[in-house]
């Protein structure tokens, strides 16, 4: 049970024009940064994608629309773009069942070297 889901990173409101309703003050370019996360942990990737919505014509804009002004500001939007570095932190289950791990092995030396017995 694992899933992959995006978390929004950076919003800019652009002032190209629409491909679909030539409107110049509905665009809204979303980067959005990979994450993936189940029962033991969750994990930032360094994958990012972006997104175009038009909120004029509630269109969702593709690179195969893009101008070559749209595609400009959207290399300069990514530039100046910081993602999150990529990490990974451990929910308290997976550190219950390390620890668990631990103290068996602890006991496995222990009892093979000796210095107990049952
Ligand atoms: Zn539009």
């Amino acid at each position: 049970m694992s899933s992959s889901r995006f978390f929004t990173l950076k919003e800019a409101r652009l002032s190209n024009n629409c491909p679909e309703c030539y409107s110049n003050d509905g665009i809204e370019l979303t980067f959005k940064q990979k994450f993936i996360e189940n029962a033991f942990y969750k994990a930032i990737t360094n994958e990012v994608v972006n997104e175009m919505h038009c909120m004029n014509c509630n269109t969702q804009i593709f690179p195969i629309q893009w101008t070559d002004d749209i595609e400009r500001v959207v290399e300069y939007q990514k530039r100046a773009l910081q993602p999150k570095p990529k990490s990974i932190k451990l929910k308290p289950l997976a550190w219950v069942i390390i620890i668990v791990d631990l103290l068996l092995l602890v006991g496995i030396v222990l009892f093979s070297t000796g210095v107990i017995s049952f």
